[in-house]
């Protein structure tokens, strides 16, 4: 399944999705890298009240790729019970932005 378009850190390595037009840690500059989708959650909270033409209410979601970068999300608020910290994931970009699934 699709990888996700992210960046690396030339001097400290630090990982980023999506891609940073230089390092946020460091300043230092930043390489195109593809990141496997596989992570796991780290922190879930409801959205009651989206912002202007953002997605209805939902679950936000950080999840830390197996990969190293972290990441936040979103998923349809049905899921929100589905996705505690510790639970493992899949990221998947849609047109509406990076989305969680739970992994199989
Ligand atoms: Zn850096």
């Amino acid at each position: 399944m699709g990888d996700l378009d992210g960046s690396a850190c030339e001097s400290c390595g630090r990982a980023a999705v999506p891609a940073e037009p230089s390092c946020g840690a460091c300043g230092g500059e930043v390489a195109p890298r593809a990141f496997t989708p596989e992570g796991t959650v780290m922190s879930v909270t409801r959205v009651r009240v989206p912002a202007d033409g953002g997605p209805g209410p939902c679950a936000l979601v950080v999840v830390q790729l197996a990969a190293g970068a972290q990441l936040m999300a979103s998923a349809p608020e049905a899921r929100f019970d589905d996705l505690a910290p510790g639970r493992r994931v899949r990221v998947v970009l849609s047109p509406i932005g990076l989305q969680v699934e739970p992994s199989a």
